[in-house]
């Protein structure tokens, strides 16, 4: 199962190799999709992990005993498709391929696991069919 995280670090915990560790004690497959981490400073990092459930649920519990804060990480890009007119100006944009374009059906879909909430498709659309929910970034 693919899960995804919004990891918050306090100061002290900035210098830790979080992810070093998600990967060897719990087996995980780790993307980080977007990082800002500052030693000695709180950070963020926003992750895409993919292991079995047993995996998942020891590593939140681990990060749980760390001090490290879990938000979940599910796109708060959201994306509204009956207001979409597929004219595809939000996938010239998107990094990651999140929004993309069907070359044979020319219609637009939205991969929420793919997108690192950088809100700069929110200002592309020209009808406002893209919102974002989370308050923690801006195009
Ligand atoms: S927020 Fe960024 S990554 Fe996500 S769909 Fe929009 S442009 Fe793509
Ligand atoms: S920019 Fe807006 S209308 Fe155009 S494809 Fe993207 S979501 Fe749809």
């Amino acid at each position: 199962m693919k899960t995804k995280w919004l990891l918050t670090f306090p100061p002290e915990l900035t210098g830790e190799p979080v992810t070093y560790t998600l990967i060897k004690n719990f087996n995980l497959k780790i993307n980080i999709l977007k990082a800002s981490i500052d030693l000695n400073v709180s950070g963020n990092l926003l992750v895409l992990a993919d292991g079995n459930k047993n995996e998942i649920d020891s590593a939140l519990a681990w990060l749980g005993n760390t001090g490290v804060i879990v938000h979940p990480g599910d796109s708060q890009i959201v994306w509204n498709d009956a207001l979409c007119v597929h004219c595809g100006a939000c996938t010239a944009i998107c990094p990651t391929k999140a929004l993309s374009l069907d070359p044979s059906s020319w219609m637009v879909a939205f991969e929420g696991e793919k997108c690192l909430e950088c809100g700069h498709c929110v200002p592309a659309c020209p009808i406002g069919a893209i919102s974002n929910n989370n308050g923690l970034h801006h195009a």
